[in-house]
């Protein structure tokens, strides 16, 4: 495969928002957190396995109303488009209670996410973003990022050093040995790694990649993730 070494540089800065929900955190180190999920529209990278196809495509035609979105009760392509005050204005209308912002998708780097932290973080709100890895990260100083790197995808995008220096967390997919190898030469590229927490989460709660993640992570001194939400059956 030819990676693309030309990732994106511009980011885009109006949100296009395909789900917007309160939930529990599933996975990774906030794991059993009550959090409001962002999940923003359009995704390149390609992974086989991913759970949310529905948010790969971005199109003007697909685009409709936020209560539209809110109301959605089923998997759909179609999303809103707003900015940073307007969403935090639909918090309010939603009546939120949980302090901590996940910002998912998609591929949520492919957006400026600066102005949207920092006015969450001057609310009283945490951050999280979760990302591939393939686009550079703006995003405020606290807020905690978590890499799940998808290297050689089908979309070819290559995984950027810089996101991993800016990882607080990086949560690899693995199934088979060769996913762990990708990890270590991921993990070459950073100077220290005792400044960020790695866990493996097994891919589609699969059974051998669930042996394999656990083994490594005795091995290792690793963490797991569980992707929990899966087990007990909530978004
Ligand atoms: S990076 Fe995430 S959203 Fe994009 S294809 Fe992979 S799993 Fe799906």
């Amino acid at each position: 495969m030819i990676l693309r070494l030309d990732n994106p540089v511009s980011h885009f800065s109006t949100l296009k928002i395909n789900e917007m929900f309160e939930t529990i955190q599933g996975e990774g180190a906030h794991t059993g957190v009550p959090a409001v999920f962002v999940r923003l529209q359009g995704c390149p990278v390609g992974c086989p396995w991913c759970d949310t196809k529905h948010t790969w495509t971005l199109d003007d035609a697909l685009v409709t109303t936020a209560d539209n979105v809110l109301k959605k009760d089923a998997e759909s392509e179609t999303h809103f488009a707003t900015d940073a005050k307007g969403l935090l204005a639909l918090f309010e209308q939603e009546g939120y209670v949980a302090k901590h912002i996940v910002i998912t998708g998609g591929e949520p780097c492919m957006y400026d996410l600066r102005d949207l932290t920092t006015r969450l973080h001057a609310r009283g709100y945490t951050t999280q973003i979760e990302t591939s890895g393939t686009y550079e990260v703006l995003c405020h100083a606290d807020t905690w990022v978590t890499v799940s790197p998808k290297v050689e995808m089908k979309g070819g995008y290559e995984v950027l050093t810089s996101a991993l220096q800016r990882a607080n967390e990086i949560k690899h997919p693995v199934a088979m040995e060769k996913h762990i190898e990708e990890l270590d030469t991921l993990l070459a590229r950073l100077d220290d790694i005792s400044q960020v927490q790695v866990c493996l989460q097994p891919i589609s709660q699969q059974a051998r990649a669930t042996a394999l993640a656990v083994k490594t992570c005795i091995q290792r001194n690793w963490r797991l993730s569980l992707q929990t939400h899966k087990y007990i059956g909530i978004e």
